[in-house]
């Protein structure tokens, strides 16, 4: 896959353009982040953001895709596919899904994912795309109906790349949870053994933990909120 030159025809290279840029994004992040955290004073004047067909960069996509109308987008690394936004009840079905990097640039997902697989950076803007202790590249989000309110947020909102990826980071709480499991089984056995009946205390404290650990670990594994 080579669209390196077609993506520098698409983004010239341009200091005033770069700096203009810098300006705009500035005003749309602090418009979008008013919106966000509820803190406009102010009623928000009723113009509709018109977003050009070749914008590939949203720091706040629930925002954007949700509250402002984007009408048609359209993949600026293959230049093809129209990227279709969430819509409720919208299913996934045969289209070819938009997704986002944790910088905010969308792209259509086989682009992004491919890309940044082979190249472990951001097409549009060269940040690293890769999770420093497992050395993974990082996975692209479907922007979907059933994934919008989940996507963490983006690096300028706040977001951060774990050093591991999901599956690794998953893959190490398994283990950990495994271990702990064990010990909590072993404590509650030798409890069992040695505590009489009269001084129940240290008993229902090991059983407590045991029964409280599949609770914890799960609410770890959802509550992943990095990228
Ligand atoms: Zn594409
Ligand atoms: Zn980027
Ligand atoms: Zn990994």
């Amino acid at each position: 896959m080579d669209n390196t030159n077609a993506l520098r025809v698409a983004f010239p290279h341009n200091q005033a353009e770069e700096e203009s840029d810098v300006n705009f994004v500035g005003d749309y992040i602090r418009r979008q982040e008013e919106i966000e955290d509820g803190l406009a004073f102010h009623p928000i004047p009723p113009i509709k953001l018109v977003i050009p067909e070749d914008q590939a960069y949203f720091p706040t996509p629930m925002v954007t895709f949700l509250i402002d109308t984007v009408d048609k987008l359209r993949c600026q690394i293959c230049q093809e596919v129209e990227l279709r936004f969430p819509r409720e009840n919208n299913s996934l079905e045969g289209i070819t899904p938009p997704a986002i990097t944790p910088c905010g640039h969308v792209a259509c997902f086989p682009c992004l994912s491919g890309w940044i697989r082979e190249r472990l950076d951001c097409p549009f803007c060269r940040k690293p795309m890769m999770h420093a202790a497992c050395g993974h590249a990082v996975e692209p989000r479907i922007i979907a109906w059933e994934t919008i309110t989940r996507l963490p947020k983006t690096l300028i909102r706040g977001g951060t790349i774990g050093a591991e990826c999901r599956p690794c980071l998953a893959e190490r709480l398994k283990q950990i949870f495994w271990v702990q499991m064990g010990n909590a089984a072993t404590s509650v056995m030798n409890t069992r053994r040695t505590i009489f009946d009269a001084h129940p205390a240290p008993r229902m404290y090991a059983e407590q933990v045991f029964q409280d650990l599949p609770r914890q670990y799960r609410a770890q594994v959802i509550e992943q909120q990095q990228w």
